[in-house]
Order: C-alpha cells, then structure tokens, then sequence
C-alpha cells in the first residue's frame, strides 16, 4: 500500500486520507499556483502506527524516494552543506485543528550544514536565527521539552543587548544563542542536538503521528466532535524563507472578513520573519493591504491568487503565505473560519453570486453559529467610557471577574463567570479559554491563536490589547496606570473590542437580515413542520415572529399559577359543594376563555394545541411541611383575631392538602386520570376554549384550536375523555381535532389504540424519558453528571433524546399509529424539539412537527432543513 504522494501525485486523494493540509496543498499545486514541493505521508499510515505500533514497512524507503524527487527538483541536497535543502515538517488533520498539532522547520540542519547555508546565503544571522528556531521547535516537539526554557534563553538575551526584538539581535548573538538552545536541549533530552538530517526528519514524522495523541489535541476534538481514530497526515515540505530581509515575509489571510463576512481581502503579515511569527502574536503584525507599498508585485498577485482559491473552493479561504527575496509561495488553504455573522452573510452572498446553490448554503451554516448570534451584547445607551478598546476578535459580550491563568479560569468557573486575561494564549490554555465567559490579550492580532480559538467557541474575545499590562504573579492588570485586580469585575465586548470596568447590563443580540433570508431557504428545504410551546400571548406572539408554524403545546395550567388566580384555583379544589366548586370554576372560565382568545389571535390562521389540565391538584396548594409546621404554630400560641381565623382556615387547608397528599405525585391523579376522576375542570376548560373559538369566529377570525389530553396510556381513556370532550364542544356547535399525549411507556407499544380515538398524536418526550428510565426528571440532576463523566450515559436524555431506547418507543408507536390511521398527525412537544441530534432522529422516523420553547425555533428550524439535507 502506497502511503507516501508528492503534492504533484496526490490531486484527487481525499483529505480522508491526506488531512486538510496536504489536500490544500495538493490542490493548490494542481492549480499551478506557487506551492514549495513536497509530499504527504498519508493518515493511513498514522492510523497503523496506532494500530501496530510501528510504521507500516517500507514507508521509510518511500519517504526516501520522495525526497529524492525533491532533490531532483530543486537542485538541492538535504544535509549537504553545499547546496542544502531543508524541510518542514507540517502536521494536518481530516479536520483543521488549529495550533493543536505541531510543525517543525528547517529540518536538516547540523552544525556543519548551517555553516554552508550561512556561505551560501552570505547572511550567518539568517543561518543561525533558522538553527535556533530549529533546536526550539525539535526540542519543543520531538523531546517535549517545554518551549519557555528557550523562550526565558532568548529573552534574557534581548534583555543583555537591550534590545526589545528579535530583529535586533546580530548573527554573533544568535550564534551565542544557538549554543545555549544546544545546552538545553542537552540538559533535557540527556543526549546531543541530533547532527544526523535522516534522524531529524524521520523522528518529526512520528512527532506528528504522536502528537494526535495528545492531551491538546484530544481536548480540541472532544470539544469538536471530531472522532480520535481519523489519525493525521505528515506533510514534508520544501522550506522556503520569510526571514531573508526586508524583500521578504510571511503572512496569513481571509479571502472575504472573518467577522463581518464583508467581501475583502483581510489578514496579517510581517517583513522579515519566519513560520509562526505572525500566528504567534510575538510581534504586532501588519494589515495586508500595507503589503501594497512595501511589495506591490508581490500584493497583487497574492490578490489574484486569493480570488482564483475562492473560485475554486467556492468558500471563504484562510490561506497562510511566505515571500522569499519577492517571491510568493503559498503554504496552506482551508474553508476559513469565520464568525457566526460572517457565516450568513458569506452563505447568502455565495448564493447571490450564483457560486452555490441555497441547499449548499444552508448545510455550511452550522446550528452553534445561529445560536451564537443570540449572544448577548450590553444594552445600548449605558454611557460608559471603555476602559480601553482593542481588536473585536470574536464578537459577543460577557461579563465576568478577571482571572490570569487557564487553570484559574477552570477553578473559578466553578463559581462564578470569570473573563481570563493573558499576554497571549497557547494550545495549553485550551481548558482555561473554555471556561471563560470571555477572554482579553495584551498580544497579538486578528488571527491570533487566541482570536481564532475564541471565534471557533463562540467565546467572545478582546486581544492585542497594546495599552494592557498584565502581571500574573502579582494578580493584577494595568492600563494606563489603572490597576485591577484578580477577581474584579469587567465587561467585554467582543463585537467592539471594548472593555468596560464592572458590570454592564446585556440583552440579547440582535439577527440580522441575512439570518432571516437563510431560514427562510432552511423553510423551504425542512419537511418537518415547526411549532412552539407558547403558554401566554405574548409568547405565541415572539413564537410566530421567529417563523412558529402553530402552537404545538399550550400548557394551560400555566396560567392558574399567578398571583391573582391562585385563591380562585384554590377556592375550585378545596370547595366544600358542587355549588361552590360550580361558581369558582365560572370565574376561573371566564380568565380562561380570555388567555385562550389572545393565544389564538397571535396564533390567527395557524394550529394552537391546548393541553387540558396536567399536573396534580395539590401542586396549586400550599406545601403540605410548610403548611403544617405554621398550624402546629398557631396552635400552640395565643392568637390574635386574624391568627385565629389564619388558623382556621389553615387548619381546614391542611386537612384537604392530607387528603390529596400523594406519594409519588408524579406518577398519581393528573392528566387524564384527573380528567376522569374530576371532569368538571376540563369541562370549564373545553367550554373556556370552545367560548374563545366562537367569539372569534363571530369577528371574522380564525382560530385553530386543537385539544390534547396528556398523560394518556390506554385507548379507553383517550376514548372516556374524548367522548367529554366532544359533548362539550357540541353544545357549542364545534367540532375540533382532539389528541393524544404520548407520555408513558405504555401509550407507545399500544400506539394505534390510541390512534384509534385520536386525531393527532404528540409524544410528550420529557415525561417519556422521565418514564422510560425511571429517572426522575426533578431529581437526576444529582447523577446524570457523574453518568456523563463515567461514560454511563453518552448525554443527559433530558437534553438530547436517547435514540436506542426512548428513540425505538416513539417507533413501535409511530408504526403502530400509522397503521390503524395512516393519516393521523404526528408531533413532538417537549425539550428535544428543538434539539439537533433529536430533531434529526424525528425527521427519520417521519413525524409531521417538532415544537420547542420560542427562542429555540431558529435553531430548529434550521435543524429540520439539516435533517432534510
Ligand atoms: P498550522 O497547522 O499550525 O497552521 P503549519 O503547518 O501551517 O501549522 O505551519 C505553521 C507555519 O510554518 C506556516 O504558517 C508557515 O508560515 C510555516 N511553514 C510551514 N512550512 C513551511 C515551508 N515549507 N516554508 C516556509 N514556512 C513554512
Ligand atoms: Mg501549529
Ligand atoms: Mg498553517
């Protein structure tokens, strides 16, 4: 098996195989565009290294073989002093990982070898200031030792020649340099700076399978969802050099702006400078288009060569780039990551500029970027003055108590929101950057490590702070004299770059028009009907602003439990003859008919499902502990004339709240039983709906009431409170569809029973989890999370539905509802209608709605069309 392909041969391999990187670069050589020659060893190859434990035989001689082909080609030979060729060593992955994997230049160098390529070159400060970066990066990568040993090395260094940067130091201070890296890397590795060029590359290629496995890496893809058996490719590549002057540099850039998604070139560059330089924030990088008067050849044609990528790719590119005496080389491309906002607006403006079709852009808007957009931002108008203001590098607000380190972030987090606030970040700060609300960099720019991480999580993020000075040991920030200390409060806004002292107040974000026209091609696509849980009429109405197709649960006790209701909720249950429970259930029709009149008109020409009464009655009554312990009280005082009658009344209140105790509440008289026992409350409440319907018929509406009966688990139960249901819509002249709640285990497996006597089914998924499981939804809280972290779980059902089990419930009843009523309607109401993963699962398995709580219906929208692709 072939596991080596020069970038030339490898066209049309897969990033399957070749990792993003080595297909960005095979495809960029395809299209004749300057790429340095090299060749990928293939993941095939990683992933046999993990499964044996060894290389596959022969890649060795392969990767040989390649390499003599880059000799060839360039006239060079690796490891002669004479003409050397040098390499880098890249890692790449199916998935863009970025900073998670390590890269090693100018592999081939030796004492001997640098010696000549000072000659060559006649510039000993470039030879030695590659040979340096070299040892680090080797050191860093193949042996582990930790960066800052050589990073303490150079900055004492620069201290000693009172010099602030690199370029400042001369070819005898980096030669000076090059032999304490070399000590180091002794100290450490226990063994000499390998002088053999072989050894060096053969040990960066299993660097790179390595470091799949590490805890970085690991970490980045549990966070991703990318699953940890892909493997990486290794790609070898001809060096060329950013460091060679001021004709030359290295640079990094978007294809269209990251963060508004606006058409134009954007990125970073520096003269003179090698590699990660600009990635790694260690100088203030410069915008592209200054590449304009420093080298306009060069800026022109990189402009065209980014529009030809785009064509290509038809997608925003992130593309890194090195001049090299003038000369551009391009290095990498990918699908560029973008902000959620600059993702609907490149989606809609690749459709209008007729590149992709409306399908395609609704599959690259991801569901995490729409709800990103709901990020909060601080309410307008507040009149602070930032604190300071610096790069908007990954937009949202948050507001938090600043921390200085990852690890303080992960244990303050615990806690209380906190925002970290660093020099720069690094792959190790991962944990900390997921922790915080926010994050703050003194360094680095746009596409810094810790703009592009932040961007990636949704994290709002403020970096290259220039006026932050920031003391971890000491716990403190300054700016402009300003000091703040560890654990003070600040506000971040990240679409602005601002930060304010204390607290700001935030409001949800706001969507724009892009986001609507994208939903509405999602609509478009989606066969699954999307609905909302609406209990009040302002709800229906933010519901039908964000797209609702109808009410797909009203949960009409809702609207008994505020304050004024209460004593009439209370006065129905507690009421000592039918005569007095008849009167309080007319005052309670009359609020009722209101609530369901403006729930309807919000709702006007669109289905609302009104749930009859759920829960236990004793739920409206106060708690039976608390109400007992103020008798006991009163009891045992003298009281006054209104405690007397308190005690009166409490004491009668007791003596009812007993008699409806019940153990296990849950599982005991609410929904339909409630309705069998007790029919004179979903009485008033048909009546209350039918009043509604009919007033507003009579006003030229149309109100589209549906009644669902809950907790249904037998065909003869649906059929007993139907057939009340139906008396009671008659004596109004109605007649409405009425439907089932799918709620109990046992309603599933006799699903078309309860189709039978049925117009719509709605699976009910909170209680049936709650049931299926036999976890309490009130109390599982107190081990889903140690379930989840054991891996007993792969998710909290609650969140996410569990497919194997719930997920087969839902099946045997859709299969057997269809059966008895091939027509019948088939919803779900409840937290996974408006959960991805869930919302796919209910697409294919053929239901006709999903319904989710208002601010979800974007999110599920765009889940059906995903589901539908
Ligand atoms: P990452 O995945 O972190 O982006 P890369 O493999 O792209 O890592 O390497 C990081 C940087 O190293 C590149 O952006 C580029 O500047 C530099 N680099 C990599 N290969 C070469 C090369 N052949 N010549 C010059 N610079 C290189
Ligand atoms: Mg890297
Ligand atoms: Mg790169």
């Amino acid at each position: 098996m072939k596991h080596v392909y020069t970038f030339s041969e490898a066209q049309g391999l897969g990033k399957d195989q070749l990792g993003g990187k080595g297909a960005g670069l095979a495809a960029m050589t395809a299209l004749g565009l300057p790429v340095p020659p090299g060749f990928t060893v293939t993941t095939d190859a990683c992933r046999s290294y993990y499964m044996h434990r060894q290389t596959p035989v022969n890649l060795w001689q392969d990767v040989q073989d390649a390499l003599q082909q880059l000799e060839h080609q360039t006239g060079k030979q690796f490891g002669n002093p004479e003409r050397p060729l040098l390499l880098s060593v890249r890692s790449g992955a199916r998935f863009s990982m970025p900073g998670m994997m390590d890269t090693i230049l100018n592999l081939g160098l030796t004492d001997e070898v640098v010696a000549g390529l000072a000659t060559l070159t006649g510039d000993a400060r470039f030879a030695q200031d590659a040979y340096r970066r070299l040892i680090q990066m080797f050191g860093d990568v193949v042996v582990g030792i930790p960066r800052h040993h050589f990073e303490t090395a150079l900055e004492d260094l620069k201290a000693s020649r009172e010099v602030h940067s690199d370029l400042g130091l001369t070819a005898e201070d980096l030669t000076e340099l090059v032999a304490t890296y070399k000590r180091i890397f002794k100290r450490h590795a226990g063994f000499e700076f390998p002088q053999s060029p072989q050894f060096q590359l053969q040990e960066a290629i299993l660097a790179v399978f390595k470091s799949w496995g590490n805890r970085r890496a690991a970490t980045y893809r549990k966070l991703h969802h990318i699953p940890d058996d892909l493997g990486t490719a290794a790609n070898v590549q001809v060096m060329v050099f950013g460091n060679l002057g001021e004709t030359s540099g290295t640079g990094v850039g978007f294809t269209r702006n990251p963060n508004s998604g606006q058409k134009e070139i954007f990125g970073e560059f520096l003269l003179n400078a090698q590699g990660e330089d600009v990635v790694a924030g260690i100088r203030t990088p410069l915008p592209l288009s200054d590449l304009k008067k420093h080298l306009p050849e060069v800026y022109e044609q990189l402009m065209t060569t980014a529009q030809l990528l785009e064509d290509h790719f038809r997608d925003m590119q992130d593309f890194e780039f090195t001049i090299e005496d003038g000369k551009l080389y391009m290095l990498q491309t990918r699908a560029g990551k973008r902000s959620a906002r600059a993702a609907f607006r490149i989606a809609r403006d690749l459709v209008q500029e007729g590149r992709i079709t409306r399908e395609e852009a609704v599959t690259r808007i991801e569901l995490d970027a729409l709800e990103q957009l709901l990020y909060p931002q601080p309410v307008p108008g507040h009149g602070k003055t930032p604190l300071l203001k610096a790069l908007p590098a990954s937009p949202g607000a948050a507001v938090g108590v600043v921390v200085f380190s990852a690890d303080e972030a992960v244990e303050v987090a615990k806690e209380q929101p906190c925002i970290l606030v660093t020099l720069e970040t690094s792959p190790e700060d991962i944990h900390g950057m997921a922790s915080a609300q926010g994050i703050l960099t003194a360094r680095g720019g746009m596409t810094s490590h810790a703009a592009v991480v932040a961007r990636g999580m949704g994290c709002p993020a403020v970096v290259g702070a220039d006026e932050l000075r920031v003391d971890r040991e000491a716990g403190l920030m300054k700016v402009r004299g300003q000091v703040i200390r560890a654990g003070e409060t600040i506000t971040l806004n990240g679409s602005t770059g601002e930060i304010f002292l204390g607290e700001l107040p935030l409001q949800e974000g706001e969507v724009q028009e892009e986001v609507f026209e994208l939903l509405c091609w999602a609509d478009g696509i989606r066969q699954l009907e999307v609905r909302a849980n609406a209990d009040t009429p302002q709800d229906a109405e933010r519901a039908r602003n964000n797209g609702a197709q109808g009410i797909g649960l009203c949960r009409t006790e809702h609207m008994f439990f505020s304050e004024e209701r209460i004593p009439l909720v209370r006065k129905m249950i507690l009421a000592p003859t039918p005569q007095e429970e008849l009167e309080a259930l007319r005052d309670l029709q009359d609020l009722q008919r209101l609530d369901f009149e403006g729930i309807l008109l919000a709702m006007d020409g669109l289905p609302v499902t009104v749930r009859l009464m759920d829960p236990p009655l004793h739920e409206f009554l106060p708690q039976l502990p608390e109400l007992l312990v103020r008798v006991t009280q009163l009891s045992q005082q003298e009281r006054s004339e209104t405690e007397e009658l308190e005690f009166q009344e409490s004491s009668q209140l007791l003596e009812r709240v007993r008699e409806l105790h019940e153990v296990n509440p849950m599982m005991g008289l609410r929904g339909a039983r409630l309705g069998i026992t007790r029919p004179s409350i979903i009485c008033m409440q048909v009546h209350a709906l039918a009043r509604a319907t009919r007033d507003l018929l009579s006003r030229g509406k149309r109100p589209r009431p549906e009644i669902m009966i809950p907790l249904t688990g037998t065909g003869e139960e649906m059929a007993y409170v139907r057939h009340i249901v139906e008396e009671v819509l008659a004596s109004h002249d109605l007649h409405l569809p009425i439907g089932s709640m799918i709620e109990v285990p046992r309603a599933c497996l006799v699903g078309g029973q309860l189709a039978s006597n049925a117009d719509f089914l709605s699976f009910g998924t909170n209680d049936l989890t709650q049931m299926t499981y036999g976890y309490s939804r009130d109390d599982a809280a107190r081990f889903l999370g140690t379930y989840v972290e054991k891996g007993i779980l792969q998710f909290d059902p609650f969140t996410r539905l569990d497919e194997d089990g719930v997920g087969s419930l839902i099946r045997l009843a859709v299969q057997d509802a269809r059966r008895k009523a091939p027509h019948i309607k088939l919803g779900v109401c409840g937290e996974h209608g408006g959960e991805k993963h869930s919302i796919a699962f209910f697409h294919q398995v053929g239901l006709d709605y999903v319904s989710c709580s208002p601010f979800r219906l974007l999110s599920a929208r765009l889940a059906a069309a995903h589901a539908a692709l």
